[in-house]
């Protein structure tokens, strides 16, 4: 069995965004109550919830996005920048703790702590870009621990796979023009699902032309859809890149379920998913796996996802 961690901390419900929001302190508790009831939780090891070294914060957005952030919610205002980008006057401590948790999981995993890590932390963060928040975020925590892992360790190859039904837009941008990072997205249609991008044309810039990939899907797509891609597509390229890290942006906002977008995956499509990513990562990346949850918001299915994903990283087989 894989060494999985898990990060989890009831301070990430301390977040509010109002009654009727959908990206609410709820869906963390769902996906608590399903990783304990299927005894996923003893299994892992407890990731301890860290705050951020600001600096970090400051590699990937400007630094008067971030004074607007902290200023926006020490004020107490409604939300940053967008209606959707709810806040309350814990949002900048709460999204400065989400960010550094999954600092702190990417140095377990680079120190060799941890195998794997899966970080239940919200804010989520792929639709932050870097003076701006969107959909919900406020820092963009995946595109963070990418930098960090690109300066402090100075990796020249990081695989980003986004399978959030939402285009992870900020973090295509942070990165489009650098080749270190392969950034691969699966999303709903941008001509019908938020946020508007994320067309197959969108492949990178300059230097890091042919290092995003972005496969739209037209609703319904269902599980043989998505399994096409893979096999035709992420797969393929993933292994020609050879990453030395995988990150995944995991929003589990496909699923059938969920009622924020029309895509129809199952439960267990986020299974295969994860192994496939798994069999990548232990091919070129001596298995280094973190996982950041985004979206999901339908609680039942968000729960039973996150807990065939993370089952899957503990079971991971181990050389
Ligand atoms: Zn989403």
């Amino acid at each position: 069995m894989a060494k999985t961690g898990l990060a989890q901390d009831s301070l990430f419900q301390k977040h509010l965004t109002g009654p009727d929001h959908p990206e609410r302190p709820q869906r963390l508790a769902a996906i608590e109550r399903r990783l304990r009831e299927t005894g996923i939780t003893e299994q892992c090891v407890p990731i301890t919830s860290t705050s951020i070294d600001i600096e970090l914060v400051h590699r990937i957005h400007d630094a008067a996005y971030i004074a607007r952030a902290e200023s926006s919610c020490r004020k107490n205002q409604a939300f940053l920048d967008t209606p959707d980008s709810a806040i309350c006057a814990k949002s900048f401590d709460i999204a400065c703790l989400a960010a550094g948790t999954v600092i702190h999981s990417v140095d377990l995993v680079m120190e060799k702590q941890l195998d794997h890590a899966f970080c239940a932390v919200r804010p989520p963060g792929h639709h932050a870009e870097k003076g701006i928040s969107m959909g919900f975020c406020i820092f963009n925590n995946i595109a963070i621990a990418t930098q960090h892992l690109l300066d402090k360790y100075q990796l020249s190859r990081v695989l980003i796979l986004d399978w959030d039904v939402h285009h992870g837009n900020g973090t295509q941008h942070l990165f489009e023009t650098d080749p270190r990072v392969l950034f691969i997205s699966l999303h709903g249609h941008p001509s019908i699902v938020y946020p508007g991008t994320g067309q197959d044309t969108e492949r990178g810039i300059g230097d890091g032309e042919g290092f995003t990939l972005n496969i739209p899907m037209t609703p319904p797509s269902s599980d043989a859809i998505y399994l096409a891609a893979f096999n035709d597509k992420v797969i393929p390229l993933a292994e020609s890149f050879a990453p030395e890290f995988v990150l995944i942006s995991a929003g589990f906002d496909a699923h059938r379920l969920d009622p924020l977008a029309p895509i129809e995956l199952d439960t267990e499509s986020f299974g295969w998913m994860t192994n496939a990513m798994l069999r990548i990562a232990k091919q070129s990346a001596q298995g280094r796996l973190v996982s950041v949850l985004e979206g999901g918001y339908h609680l039942e299915a968000l729960g039973n996802s996150v807990a065939c994903h993370v089952g899957k990283l503990l079971n991971a087989e181990i050389d």
